[in-house]
């Protein structure tokens, strides 16, 4: 069996202490209908940081974390025959769904009751090889570089499904909690659909980025935005934002928490909720949103921002994410 070089977490544990460890393990081989892909780049996730860290609990131990990753097909499956060898792909967290739960058969497969995830309950990319079902990988516009591609695919797709669902419209106004890789892509997007965004963040890195991507207002997590906003995104994993999203919102407006994971949401009065106003989540993404995003993402066309990191400072990526140092998306830089 071939070898690779991969980033493994044995144990969740803070990233302060490095748990994440570069060394050699095996690499897979494909089943029938999965590819085996020769990992360029991989974006890092705030979804990798709580795994990492044990916010999601373990699904395999250990794993190698990493869903957002641009490759190359290197091998087929006997029955794998949508992709030629040799054809750049990206591969993103929803692994497979079993396809037969009654949410696959509503066209709602994000939220699969038997559904698999790359990085968390099956090895992802950070590593030099990974595995994915081939009708779950991506076609990568020509358009994008490698680098600058490995960040759509989660903070991009989930952005694009967390604007779908906020059911802002052109010459709507949107908030912005957080401003990090998902956020300084959906924005480029809702400018592209005519949507004034206003952007609330701690870091004042963050809000000088939000008005450079042509947000109207930046300012802190809890500063009130000068306008009552149609519909508001809370990227921060920080469930004290809620209530203060929700003063933003006018009546009837909708607010959307784009995160998989987000600290307690504290107490508030209901006068915050009451006329019409709504709170949903976003589980994951069906292949149609990530189909759908990554033909927006060619259109406009998307620029990320990227900061990049070798492999084997995966540690270092992460510690700099949770820390709000990264401005845009960080990347692992595997192979190219
Ligand atoms: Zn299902
Ligand atoms: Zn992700």
């Amino acid at each position: 069996m071939a070898s690779m070089k991969a980033c493994l977490l044995v144990r969740p544990a803070p990233v302060e202490t490095q748990p994440l460890q570069y060394t050699e393990v095996t690499a897979h081989q494909p089943d029938s209908h999965q590819v085996l892909v020769r990992v360029r780049y991989c974006g890092v996730c705030r979804t990798d940081l709580h795994v990492v860290e044990g916010e999601l609990p373990p699904k395999k131990s250990p794993v190698i974390p990493g869903h957002q990753i641009v490759g190359i097909i290197e091998k087929t499956g006997s029955n794998a025959t949508r992709f030629l060898v040799g054809s750049r792909v990206g591969i993103a967290w929803l692994h497979k769904t079993d396809g037969t739960c009654p949410y696959c058969r509503m066209g709602a497969e994000n939220l699969c009751d038997h559904p698999e995830f790359t990085g968390y309950t099956l090895d992802g990319g950070y590593a030099e090889y990974v595995v994915a079902q081939e009708q779950f990988v991506y076609a990568i516009p020509e358009k994008f570089l490698d680098e600058q591609a490995a960040p759509l695919l989660c903070a991009g797709i989930i952005g694009f499904r967390s604007l779908r669902l906020s059911g802002i419209k052109s010459g709507g106004r949107l908030g912005f909690y957080g401003f990090g890789a998902a956020a300084h892509v959906a924005i480029q997007v809702a400018r592209h659909w005519g949507v004034d965004v206003y952007a609330a963040t701690r870091d004042a890195r963050h809000q000088r980025l939000a008005m450079e991507l042509g947000a109207k207002w930046a300012g802190g997590t809890f500063a009130e935005p000068p306008v009552k906003l149609d519909a508001a995104i809370v990227f921060a994993p920080a469930g004290e934002i809620v209530p203060a999203a929700l003063k933003a919102l006018r009546k009837g407006g909708a607010l959307v928490l784009g995160g998989i994971h987000m600290s307690a949401i504290p107490s508030f009065d209901y006068e915050l909720l009451y006329q019409e106003r709504t709170i949903k989540s976003v589980a994951n993404n069906t292949r149609q949103d990530g189909e759908d995003f990554l033909r927006v993402a060619a259109e406009i066309p998307i620029k990320t921002r990227v900061q990049l990191y070798p492999l084997a400072e995966a540690n270092k990526a992460l510690n700099a994410l949770k820390n709000d140092a990264i401005e845009g998306a960080a990347v692992l830089q595997v192979s190219s």
